[in-house]
């Protein structure tokens, strides 16, 4: 068993991971830290709790501690505030953890791979030129995972050219408490700071080719426009694609429903189809499909072929689960695996 620790574990998705983690197979909370507010408290009086399971015993009475380096574990899951993230996560590293971080601090750094297991697990070869004591690993944004997810079966069978989405992303996304009640109820709001380019260059590094001791990044060209929703959670995502190659819609069907890349790991956390596709016109709906794969699956539907090179469809991601910390956990989880070979 190896030992973990959670940075940001009172947040939003610090209590995905608390939920994945507790009585997992390879992994053992050891700590949970957080800011000075929560920090010398019990876990269950620091937390504002959102789930809708109890907070798991092995953890509702661990002190909470500060972010520092000196805690008691082998790795090290990030769910800490962009803004801060970073020199906090640095300062894990240069005292020799391994970190997997959710933070959109490092994702675009050349050495630092930027990883969803299904789509890129090579990229983890990156590693071996940090020069750190530790080493640290990214995954990216909730939307840009659902994203990449779906476009990655389409992009081996037909090649990308060009892609437009358009994404409705749930409140949670917003972290804790998020966005103002009055803001969001009988409202849609048009703009996510920072969204909109981390959806356009973090897929072109994803979803590029491991060259030597970089990545060469994708040329496809790609627009987004993100918009926050009265979703709880489940950010649903409509893409407009161009392929390389003709399709037809029997192909792009075959496309998502055999994409199992990752079967032979037998990785704890991986869906056994990490993309469904649901036939039915009125999918996917976040309330109805979000939690698909134990909330590790992207749903997709509503597949129209435009024209012989361009189709649209509909993806829904968990933003908080396949979005975030159980994107972390599957890297963690690979990392391991693999190390052990
Ligand atoms: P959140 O609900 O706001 O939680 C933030 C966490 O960070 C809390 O545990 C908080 O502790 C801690 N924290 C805040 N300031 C700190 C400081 N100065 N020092 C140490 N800890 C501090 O945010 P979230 O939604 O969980 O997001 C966490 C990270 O994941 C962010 O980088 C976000 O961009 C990324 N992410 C989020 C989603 C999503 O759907 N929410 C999806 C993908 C990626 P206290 O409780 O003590 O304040």
């Amino acid at each position: 068993m190896k030992k973990v620790a959670i940075l940001g574990a009172t947040g939003l998705v610090g209590q995905r991971f608390v939920q994945f983690l507790s009585g997992h197979p390879f992994f053992k909370i050891s700590a949970l830290a957080a800011s000075d507010n929560s920090a010398g408290k019990k876990y269950s009086q620091a937390v504002q709790w959102h789930l809708n399971i109890p907070i798991p015993d092995e953890v509702s009475q661990m002190e909470v501690q500060r972010c520092e380096p000196n805690i008691e574990c082998d790795y090290v899951f990030s769910a800490l505030p962009s803004d801060i993230a970073g020199p906090i996560e640095d300062s894990f590293v240069r005292a020799g953890y391994t970190v997997f971080s959710n933070a959109a601090s490092h994702r675009l750094d050349q050495d630092v791979p930027l990883v969803v297991p299904e789509v890129n697990l090579d990229h983890l070869r990156l590693l071996d030129s940090q020069k750190t004591p530790g080493k640290i690993v990214t995954n990216p944004n909730c939307s840009t995972i659902g994203l990449v997810m779906a476009l990655k079966p389409i992009l081996d069978s037909f090649g990308l050219e060009r892609i437009h989405v358009v994404t409705m992303q749930a409140i949670s996304g917003a972290g804790y408490p998020g966005v103002a009640s009055l803001d969001i109820l009988d409202n849609v709001i048009p703009y996510i700071k920072n969204e909109e380019e981390k959806m356009m260059v973090e897929p072109k590094k994803i979803l590029g080719t491991l060259n030597g001791e970089q990545i060469k990044y994708a040329t496809f060209d790609i627009q987004a426009q993100c918009n926050r929703v009265p979703v709880q959670d489940g950010h649903m995502l409509s893409v407009f694609v161009e392929t390389s190659q003709r399709v037809d819609l029997e192909k792009i069907v075959k496309a998502f429903d055999d994409f199992r890349p990752l079967n032979k790991l037998s990785l704890p956390t991986a869906p056994e189809r990490p993309v469904i596709y649901l036939p039915d016109q009125r999918s996917p709906q976040p309330k109805l499909h979000r939690d698909l794969g134990n909330g590790m699956s992207v749903t997709v539907g509503r597949v129209v072929l435009i024209s012989e090179k361009r189709f649209r469809f509909v993806a829904l991601v968990h933003n908080t689960i396949r979005g975030a910390a159980g994107c972390a956990l599957l890297n963690g989880e690979a990392y391991e695996v693999l190390r052990n070979r």
